[in-house]
């Protein structure tokens, strides 16, 4: 559509169109036959997107501040230690929320486009008994990916219960929670799920249940309380009639279509999908000479990319030329440096063609405000590194 804008922020993304269709149709009962029965192939389709065939599933009304709310409501009492692996802006929110339950919260932190050591992880679970440790996926202030699964053994050795602040990466990036061990999965709907903001997705292993089962105080949110959620849950998936809030009924009707979508792609493939495009992305973003924020590639997320603006550009500029080029892109969020970089977001249904075309307008910009790069080179590198990446497989997008 002539001058419609791309929206390729890291959160909300473009939806599918099927997606909003789905979300358009007329609202039913919470509790009509159809919407049990959409509600409950939802909750069963996310242990899919989880890879997580033992946890259970919460679909709650909220944001992705909320599903991290509720991990730290029902798993925290009063005085537990909890440890926080940060890599950016997001770390620093769960240490706030785990404050506000009684938790006595420490935080690591690596130097910026760095992450923690797992013998810094280590020592420190080592020095006193924690219940809990939160980690984030994909930080998206900084762009930086962390591999879960050597910090999720770590935690199963110290007898500590994982939080995987998913936010950014489920259905973006590989993940299997059960079979890492890991204990509690968040996210929001507005990312590589797919679906407009609002709906707070959370899967808890039966461990992390049963230490809420456990708790000797009880859960100081009232409308974050497992207690009132679980039997909802159960319902819906027993295909009954229940309530306890009124349930987002729309969104979860694009939520079905959205986890129907990613499962007809297939796990295996649509992680494929972004880690190609990502790596061919930043090919392109390093054609241009532009320095992203992880140190090394390895730690680049494949949902997103932070890229700090060249020397001498004004940041707020370069994004308004990007702007008129139909594109719209995101500042950057890290206190300190956010107005030395930006960040562009390329999951969910992302394309090549999409991250062509913010190529094209990113050199526009660039060459607009006067600095020096050679057009179409960015471009270039992108198609050369996916003819690369997947020589004989013409689907890439
Ligand atoms: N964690 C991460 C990693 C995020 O990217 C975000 C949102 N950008 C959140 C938590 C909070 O989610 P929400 O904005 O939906 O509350």
């Amino acid at each position: 559509m002539k001058g419609r804008k791309l929206l390729m922020i890291p959160g909300p993304i473009e939806f599918e169109p099927e997606v909003l269709q789905a979300m358009g149709q007329a609202t039913t009962s919470h509790i009509a036959p159809k919407f049990i029965e959409v509600f409950g192939n939802s909750l069963e389709l996310m242990r899919e997107v989880w890879q997580s065939p033992s946890g259970q599933p919460f679909i709650v009304a909220g944001t992705g501040t909320l599903a991290m709310d509720m991990a730290a409501a029902n798993l925290i009492e009063h005085g537990d230690n909890a440890l926080v692996i940060s890599s950016g802006y997001f770390g620093h929110r769960f240490k706030d929320i785990l404050d506000r339950y009684g938790a006595n919260t420490t935080i690591l932190e690596a130097p910026i486009g760095e992450v923690v050591s797992l013998d810094a992880i280590e020592n420190e679970l080592r020095s006193k008994p924690y219940k809990v440790l939160t980690l984030t996926h994909v930080d998206t202030s900084t762009g930086i990916l962390i591999d879960p699964k050597p910090i999720a053994d770590l935690a199963k050795k110290y007898h500590v219960l994982s939080i995987l602040d998913g936010v950014c990466s489920v259905a973006g990036e590989e993940l299997k929670q059960d079979e890492w061990g890991i204990d509690v999965v968040l996210t929001a709907s507005q990312k590589a799920i797919g679906v407009p903001p609002g709906l707070a997705l959370l899967m808890a292993s039966q461990k992390a249940m049963g230490v809420f089962k456990n708790r000797k105080t009880p859960v100081g949110n009232y409308y974050a309380d497992w207690n009132n959620w679980l039997p909802i849950m159960q319902a819906y998936e027993e295909r009954r009639p229940s309530y306890f809030g009124t349930p987002a009924v729309n969104l979860i009707v694009a939520l079905e279509t959205s986890l129907k979508i990613i499962c007809t792609e297939g796990m295996d493939k649509r992680i494929q999908r972004h880690q190609n495009l990502a790596k061919a992305f930043r090919a392109g973003i390093a054609a241009l000479k532009l320095r992203i924020l992880p140190k090394t590639t390895h730690l680049a997320a494949h949902t997103l990319s932070a890229v700090y603006y060249p020397k001498g550009i004004d940041g707020a500029a370069l994004r308004a030329k990007i702007t008129e080029k139909n594109v719209i892109l995101a500042g950057g969020l890290l206190a300190g440096i956010k107005s030395s970089y930006f960040r562009i977001g390329h999951m969910g249904s992302v394309s090549s063609n999409d991250l062509m075309a913010v190529l094209h307008a990113l050199e526009c910009a660039l060459l607009a405000l006067g600095h020096p790069i050679a057009s179409g080179k960015s471009l270039q590198a992108f198609q050369n590194e996916l003819l690369n990446t997947v020589p004989l497989n013409p689907v890439t997008n």
